[in-house]
Order: structure tokens, then sequence, then C-alpha cells
């Protein structure tokens, strides 16, 4: 992937450094920052459950958060510059796709943290993965993930890295379009198992929506090299339910599934990034998944 070179968004805060602290814990668990590949498969890749984080909120239980003034990541960083410059592709396509329907995009900021950092969805933690906040309309990051997926969880690459923060805003997609308030809306009306399967549907249209942003990005930037799109490819197979599961407790629970098979994450981001297509993502209308 060609990305230097290209815009970078002014809607990054860097908060690395100045430690979080306090709060609590999303889904009022604690979790180590040492039990990351326990934590992953746990709380689902990438991040938790949103049905936890929408719960929090919907439960009133979300506090007023007080935070320093935002700063910008310093010019000469690197991992600061390519999420940017992810971020900016991510603006663009889908402030042309939102404008087409007659509608209007509003931008997400996207927060990097290490460990741990307060958000209007309750304390944020390395250890759950990269997750996106509907209440302060945030996706917040740990660049130490990505070495996790390089060295953990079997997904080098930089596109597969451009796919976990297009993951993340394909969720501000479906909060922007009223979807995950629908799905929130079912909560405490339907089962558990029901309420996961709602999760996975919601999830791998993250995926689809991830998808449709590398075909668009493609078609507005020719900045794919060969071996880009496998390498997001291989990043979804690697992080899907089932995988996790087996190598975790060597059990493979369907019904507990939040994210979906790895074969059902393959497929729905492979549906966006071929059709380029919002429509082509109704995992929510899709007989079978
Ligand atoms: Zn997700």
């Amino acid at each position: 992937m060609r990305w230097e070179g290209n815009r970078e968004s002014d809607n990054v805060e860097d908060r690395r450094g100045e430690g979080g602290g306090g709060g609590f814990p999303i889904g009022g668990r604690g979790i180590g920052i040492g039990t990351v590949v326990l934590a992953l498969i746990g709380w689902g890749v990438f991040g938790i459950n949103p049905l936890t984080t929408i719960g929090v909120l919907s439960g009133g239980g979300a506090p007023q958060v007080q935070q320093a003034p935002a700063h910008r990541p310093p010019g000469d960083d690197q991992g600061a510059k390519f999420v940017s410059t992810v971020l900016a592709s991510t603006e663009d396509v889908w402030s042309q796709i939102f404008s087409q329907g007659g509608s209007q995009y509003r931008n997400p900021k996207l927060v990097l943290y290490t460990g741990v950092t307060p958000t209007a969805c309750g304390t944020g933690q390395a250890a759950m993965g990269p997750f996106y906040c509907p209440g302060d309309q945030k996706v917040y990051l740990d660049m130490d993930f990505f070495n996790t997926m390089s060295r953990q969880l079997g997904a080098p690459g930089v596109f597969a890295r451009a796919y976990v923060v297009a993951h993340e805003v394909g969720h501000h997609v479906q909060n922007l379009l009223g979807i995950s308030g629908k799905v929130d809306g079912m909560r405490g009306r339907i089962s558990e198992r029901e309420q996961n399967a709602l999760s996975v549907r919601l999830e791998l249209q993250a995926d689809c929506f991830a998808g449709i942003w590398a075909n668009k990005s493609q078609q507005a930037k020719n900045w794919l090299d060969q071996g880009d799109i496998e390498s997001a490819v291989n990043a979804a197979q690697q992080i899907g339910d089932d995988k996790l599961q087996r190598e975790s407790t060597g059990v493979v629970r369907p019904d507990s599934f939040t994210h979906g098979s790895s074969a059902q994450r393959v497929r729905w981001f492979t549906q966006g990034y071929k059709t380029g297509s919002v429509k082509a993502c109704d995992t929510f209308s899709a007989p079978s998944l």
C-alpha cells in the first residue's frame, strides 16, 4: 500500500503517554493489560461486543468524561501518519457516499492512546482491542494492537492495519445511519443468543463497510499493491470467532459468536470490496451469512 504523501486527517487526537486511569471498565469487568490474547477472545476482535458498549450508554451510566485538551500527533511519527492517512481516506470515501445519498457525513475522531483512556463508554483498555464508542463518536486505537496482529494473531501487513481502522469507521457509519441504535432498541426484549446473532450481523456489516472503503479508496488513489487485499482477507480469516475459540478452548460454540466466523468475515469484507455498494452490505436481511 503506497500511502505516503496522501492527505492526513485533522481528526486524530494523540493521548499517548497521558495515562488514563479511573472510571469503570466497559462491560463492568476489569482486564489486565497482560492478558491481550485472552481478552481479544473474550471481547472479540476488533473491539468489544458493540452491544455491550451501547448497553453501557443506554443504561444511563455513561459519566461525564474529563479530558485534557486534545493534541495532534507529532508530524514525524510514521505510525500516526499512517493512521491519519487512512482516516482521511475514509472521510473522503464516506463523505462522497453520504452526499450521493442526499445526506451529510460527520467525521469521527480517532484517539491514539496507550494502555487505558477515558471514553463516553467507560474506560477504554488496550486489551479490548480497537473499538468505537457511539457516545462520543470516537474510534479508540492503541497502535500496539498492530504488533499483536503481526506477532500473535498471524495477521501482518500494512493493509491489514488499514482494514482495522476502516472496520471501526464502519461502526461510526452504522451509528450515523441509525443501525446501531435500532439494534440497541432490541436489548432486553430478546435472548442473549439472539443478541449475539444481531452483534454478528452488525460486525459483519462493519467488515463489509471496510470492504467498500477498500474499493472506493483504490478507485480514487490506485494505492494498493499486489498482496494488500490478501493481507486484509487474511486478517479477517485469522480473527473469526470460530478460529479464536478453537485456539483458546478447543471448542467452537456458534451461539456465543459476536463477530462472525472466519469464513463469514472474509465473505462480507470481500462482498464490500467487490461491489462498493452499501446496499450489498445488508447483513440484516441476508438469509444466510
Ligand atoms: Zn467491530
